[in-house]
């Protein structure tokens, strides 16, 4: 028995004809797979009115403009939702009666969000949990549109919302997996209707916890929602469409010539995804890794182009270095900020890093990259930059008695920073490849603020100024196996 699951990105669904075109390739997908899963994300061209908003930011845009006491946006984003999805019905599904009952429950939907951000507008403020609710819209749209479109061309097909499969723990916006709960749901939701021929067709992104409670899985949780599926399905692989031919070598928009990697570990690509390469979420590997299911990265708008194929053996070092393949890819992450904690009453003194890093986990703020000075005169860690001001404060409060004392001289922050990575196996055991990425970066005169090697050892990242970023992935990008 062989079961695929499909995972299709919100460009792939943004209107009728990629939600036809998304419908061919299920279709074609049912005649070599004998059982096929469809996962979807929200249509993600922009609405009407506001360019740039899909329909999830445009759902964010109507809750927290009720929540500073705007009722007009609400109600206005709620027009344009469903002047977009009766197009997106009426271009993509064939049946009248199909199209009649598809609108009714997507207008039920909206009635329900209105109602929603009326009380978030009462209340005044909005709560993560409310936030998961509301932003969660789209998927569940999308899924009866999508599972109609299917029907239209002669596949079985049954919108499923994820809230019955993936159970998570309680942390909204960013919820976390509970893979046996989950496992068991899925299964027994979803085998009888595999079994009885029929595609379902789930919602990415969205979660519930285990009392019922929508949750989501962070921005661009969809792919990871593909992958939870996948495992808890035993999935023999797991299919990622989005709008480009693959994992490319750098991002598009900054390297224009950037490539198609054929073949990935699935090291190369969690630290791909971690240090910012938009295409997959940082997440998506790890529930693929133990059960080893391949993940391939293929464009529904070239469905012909074999695209990236992720596995999970891990090829080793030395065939990287063998075949000359040691960068194989550079992102980056924009809008950090850099923060430093120095003075000479950090050198040998015991637990100063402890100290400092639990004071930023009371921030809540995840850490990207830490780098210290061998002397251990300075630590130098970097965050994202909206977490600058509080994470600043909390360290200040930490340290008030070595500031005090001048044990420590200042803690500086420089925002407007960005990481620049460099990807491929091999790179922490070759020799020089830290040296050529520094060089080709220090000739264009470009100063390098921080650097570390990635956990994983597949990588190398580099601090410069935000300014810098994009020239700095450009020069890196020229050492990249070709
Ligand atoms: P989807 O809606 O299909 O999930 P996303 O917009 O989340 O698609 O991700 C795909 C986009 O990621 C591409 O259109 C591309 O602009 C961007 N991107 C950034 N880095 C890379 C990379 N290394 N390889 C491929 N795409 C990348
Ligand atoms: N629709 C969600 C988002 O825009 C999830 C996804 O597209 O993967 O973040
Ligand atoms: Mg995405």
């Amino acid at each position: 028995m062989s079961l695929v699951v499909l995972k299709f990105g919100g460009t792939s669904v943004g209107d009728a004809p990629s939600i036809r075109q998304v419908a061919r390739i299920t279709q074609e997908a049912t005649s070599q797979w004998n059982q096929v899963v469809v996962v979807t994300s929200a249509m993600g061209k922009s609405i009407a009115a506001r360019d740039n908003a899909k329909v999830t930011d445009a759902l964010l845009i109507a809750a927290r403009t009720a929540a500073n006491g705007d009722s007009d946006t609400f109600h206005r984003i709620r027009r344009e939702l469903s002047d977009k999805h009766q197009a997106a019905i009426d271009g993509a599904i064939a049946n009248a009666d199909e199209r009649t009952r598809i609108q009714e429950e997507i207008e039920q939907l909206l009635s329900g969000f209105e109602i929603l951000c009326a009380s978030v507008r009462v209340l005044g403020e909005v709560t993560p949990r409310a936030l998961d609710a509301i932003s969660g819209l789209g998927e569940r749209m999308a899924v009866r549109i999508l599972a109609g479109a299917l029907r239209s061309q002669g596949v079985p097909a049954e919108p499923v919302d994820a809230t019955e499969l993936i159970i998570t723990n309680d942390h909204y916006q960013s919820a976390n997996p509970l893979m046996e709960a989950t496992r068991e749901k899925t299964r027994a939701r979803l085998l009888p209707l595999l079994e009885g021929g029929v595609v379902p067709v789930i919602t990415g992104f969205i979660a519930a916890t285990a009392a019922g409670v929508p949750t989501t899985l962070g921005r661009g949780g969809s792919d990871y929602s593909a992958s939870i599926i996948g495992a808890a399905l035993d999935a023999d692989e797991v299919h990622n469409y989005t709008d480009v031919d693959g994992v490319l070598t750098a991002d598009p928009r900054i390297v224009p010539e950037a490539r198609t990697i054929h073949t990935l570990t699935g090291q190369e690509m969690s630290e791909l995804a971690f240090f910012g390469a938009q295409v997959l979420h940082p997440m998506t590997i790890a529930p693929l890794l133990e059960h080893k299911i391949p993940l391939r990265v293929k464009n529904t708008f070239n469905p012909s182009h074999p695209g990236t194929l992720i596995v999970h053996e891990t090829p080793g070092c030395e065939r990287g270095i063998q075949n000359g393949v040691t960068i194989k890819a550079v992102t980056v992450i924009d809008r950090v900020s850099m923060v430093t904690l120095s003075g000479r009453g950090m050198k040998g003194v015991p637990g100063i890093a402890g100290r400092l890093f639990t004071a930023v986990a009371r921030t809540n703020t995840s850490v990207l990259m830490i780098s210290q000075a061998s002397a251990e005169q300075s630590i130098c860690f970097i965050i994202p930059q909206s977490a600058s001001a509080k994470v600043a404060l909390e360290l200040k409060r930490e340290f008030a008695p070595e500031l005090s004392t001048s044990e420590i001289d200042h803690i500086n922050t420089v925002d407007d920073a960005a990481i620049v990575t460099a990807v491929g196996m091999g790179i922490a055991d070759t020799p020089g490849v830290s040296g050529k990425v520094c060089s080709a970066i220090g000739i264009l005169g470009i100063n390098i603020n921080a650097i570390a090697q990635g956990s994983s050892e597949c990588g190398i990242s580099l601090v410069v100024n935000g300014s810098d970023s994009k020239e700095a992935v450009r020069a890196v990008h020229g050492l990249a196996a070709s």
